[in-house]
């Protein structure tokens, strides 16, 4: 078939076009099952983003459509890019562009969103709240607590620990025992406790109609492996499509082989060597195992050219995952010459770190590459401290994901404690929040409040009828105002987060020295709340993928104005940056010293680095301190160590790399970074340096 020259298919390669066109024009629904296993940076999300387009083109409803990824903001990504592919094409022809969007989401807010729907059938209550992950250890530690855990018991695993174990085993359905052994040998001891407690902790969701993350797949999967909802939860789609099947869990493959028994019209994209996630449960095992996991076996394609990367940048990634213990060998090629190796920088500490990497960010900005096509990249959260000091110093913008999220802040918490009381008044860990928020209320009155609510047919009345301390009986009574309004039928999103907020403003002003700044966030939160539509659905939205700024700066840019990429390379996944640099790339930060327990962690870490260096596109620079410093447990207290690179970068590795060493003056005299005329790169000093 011809293709006009602005044909949005016409830049696919055979192997995408493949993949984008497979079974189309087959009957309706009946594509088979098919699998794009590919290296990074070779197109496997835009190949998602063109099929769902070219579906939608050949007639498929795009309401019928599910689109299931790694994050909110790529499931926008992917919806818009198939919208503009769609619109393209469909200009061409002269036609109208659907209305209607695919269900696009990550797991767990599109399970969100079928329990809402199928509630009263699987005899949930449709007003479920959502607990997030603190909510979630809080209410462990409670339950521990109620069930008298935490004074007989002093060694007992922390709240934490606790939810981690639980959630191994819900996301892996492997049992308790054997979860146990694998993966926290040292809680082994605890086995009949832990069973008690988690029997108590479910117990205490369910009559608090809570749910947590894990519970959304859980349940989502128990639907789906019934024989008539599993028929009925299939049957709402004609096409299932999938990124980053690498970093499923065995609950999420369940849900898909549940719904879609033969396979048909599932199609999913990953990398094995992109695994990354299994401290949640993920097992690489599921893209493994996908041509047979039907009752018809599955297509396969393999993508071989990589887009993103120069052949330089594509060479040292490749040499760091060819090391791999286990690997599943990818030839991948780009055209994309260049003579510029990526660079291992060689530096004295994480402070000079800092100075080199806002140095070299305003050279890239200089050379014409905007502060958004740069990123900087990082094992853990904290290890960005001493940038994010030096770029404020600098006044250089940035955003962090992955970071502190918005939705810990203690003022954040309080206006959504509100929203899900009112929607909710079985959460306890919501009432117990609200409710000491009025003044004179403390943990003894307003559990005394939970209970009455509790135990009352309907809500507003047990509140009216509470009889408050005295001492707070005025702001009580605005209270019980604001309750009852946020309780009546018919009031309309968002005017109830704006009753919230009014009611909140005085008691933040109480409570906060710098209210002013607080209260612009909650402000913020009010005016992102219109966009989602309903309170059940901003509320599931929110708590399942919070906004991403920290509270504790300005809040994020305006969205014109340029700015860094900070992320863990946990959150960088599928992302792309003209520039990237890489913190800490030594031995203790990646590997982690957490991690380097057995064989499959180690793995996982150098799939870790591997990720980060393949998210670049034309300059990549791993920065190697010679001294960190390591935040430890708080018994041993933190300290700075003497660090060496990484051990995934080998010697043999080196000839992959510019080896830079950043010579500065005594840097306790002079605070100043060095001009470029004083800072050397000479290979020759470098080489000395690692030995
Ligand atoms: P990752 O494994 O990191 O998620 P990926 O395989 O999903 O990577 P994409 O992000 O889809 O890769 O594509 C990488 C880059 O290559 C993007 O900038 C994309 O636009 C570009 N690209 C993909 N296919 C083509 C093509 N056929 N022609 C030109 N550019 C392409
Ligand atoms: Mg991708």
């Amino acid at each position: 078939v011809p293709v006009a020259p602005d044909d949005p298919y016409a830049s696919l390669n055979r192997e995408q076009r493949a993949a984008v066109e497979h079974d189309i024009g087959a009957q309706e629904g009946v594509s088979r099952p098919l699998l794009v296993i590919a290296g990074a940076g070779s197109g496997k999300t835009s190949t998602l983003a063109h099929r769902v387009a070219r579906l939608i083109q050949s007639g498929a409803d795009p309401q019928r459509i599910l689109l299931l990824t790694f994050s909110r903001r790529a499931a926008s990504e992917m919806t818009h890019r198939a919208g503009s592919v769609l619109h393209r094409v469909l200009g061409l022809r002269g036609s109208q562009a659907p209305t209607s969007l695919p269900w696009a989401g990550t797991f767990h807010s599109i399970g969100a969103r079928l329990l809402r729907q199928y509630a009263g059938r699987i005899g949930l209550e449709e007003s479920f709240t959502i607990h997030d992950r603190g909510d979630s250890e809080d209410l462990m530690g409670m339950v521990r607590h109620d069930i008298g855990l935490t004074q007989t018991q002093k060694r007992f695993p922390l709240k934490g620990t606790c939810l981690s174990i639980y959630s191994r085993v819900v996301n892996s359905r492997d049992p308790l025992p054997l979860v146990l052994q694998s993966t926290f040998p040292w809680c082994n001891e605890w086995e009949e406790e832990l069973k008690t407690l988690f029997g108590a902790y479910v117990d205490a969701k369910q009559e608090q109609n809570v749910l947590d993350y894990d519970d959304l797949l859980l349940f989502w999967s128990e639907m789906a492996a019934d024989p008539e909802l599993g028929v009925e939860l299939g049957e709402l789609f004609d096409h299932v499509l999938v990124d980053e099947y690498q970093d499923t869990n065995r609950l999420q493959a369940a849900i898909i082989t549940g719904m879609k028994p033969d396979g048909r019209g599932v199609m999913v994209v990953g990398d094995d060597a992109q695994s990354i996630y299994s401290f949640r449960g993920a097992t690489v095992r599921n893209i493994l195992d996908f041509p047979k996991q039907f009752s018809q076996p599955a297509q396969m394609i393999t993508l071989d050219r990589n887009y993103r990367s120069t052949q330089p940048i594509l060479d040292a990634s490749n040499a760091v995952i060819d090391a791999a213990l286990e690997r599943h060998a990818k030839n991948l090629w780009t055209d994309k010459v260049s003579t510029a190796l990526p660079q291992l920088v060689l530096i004295p500490d994480e402070a000079e770190q800092a100075r080199w990497v806002c140095n070299r960010i305003l050279e890239h900005r200089e050379a014409g590459i905007a502060l958004t096509a740069q990123a900087v990249l990082f094992r853990a959260a904290s290890h960005s401290a001493a940038l994010e000091l030096e770029l404020i110093r600098r006044n250089i913008p940035f955003v962090k994901f992955g970071g502190l999220k918005f939705l810990e802040a203690s003022h954040i918490k309080d206006v959504l404690a509100v929203l899900r009381f009112a929607q909710n008044p079985s959460g306890r860990l919501a009432g117990f929040r609200v409710a000491q928020l009025i003044p004179g209320i403390g943990p003894a009155n307003a559990a005394k409040l939970l209970d009455a609510v509790g135990e009352a047919a309907e809500p507003v009345l047990a509140v009216e009828q509470f009889v408050a301390p005295t001492k707070s009986s005025g702001d009580w009574q605005e209270f019980v105002d604001l309750f009852r309004a946020l309780r009546t039928p018919g009031l309309r999103w968002p005017a109830d987060i704006e009753l919230v907020k009014n009611w909140y403003m005085p008691h933040l002003e109480r409570m906060h020295d710098d209210a002013q700044v607080r209260a612009a966030d909650v402000e913020q939160l009010a005016a992102l709340a219109g966009g989602y539509g309903t309170r059940e659905n901003f509320l599931a939205e929110i708590t399942l993928d919070p906004p991403e700024a920290t509270s504790d700066r300005a809040g994020p840019p305006l969205l014109d104005e340029d700015y860094v990429i900070l992320s863990t390379i946990h959150s960088s996944k599928g992302q792309e940056w003209k520039s990237v640099h890489v913190l800490n790339v030594v031995d203790g930060c990646i590997p982690s010293d957490m991690s380097t327990g057995n064989a499959d962690d180690i793995e996982e870490e150098r799939r870790l680095l591997y990720v980060a260096m393949t998210r670049a596109k034309e300059h990549l620079h791993l920065v190697v301190p010679n001294r960190f410093f390591i935040k430890q447990q708080a018994q041993m207290g933190d300290r700075h160590v003497y660090a060496a690179r990484s051990r995934f970068i080998s010697p043999a590795m080196l000839k992959h790399f510019e080896e830079c060493v950043w010579i500065t003056a005594d840097t306790q005299k002079s605070r100043k970074p060095m001009p470029d005329s004083v800072r050397m790169l000479v290979r020759d000093r470098a080489r000395k340096a690692w030995k």
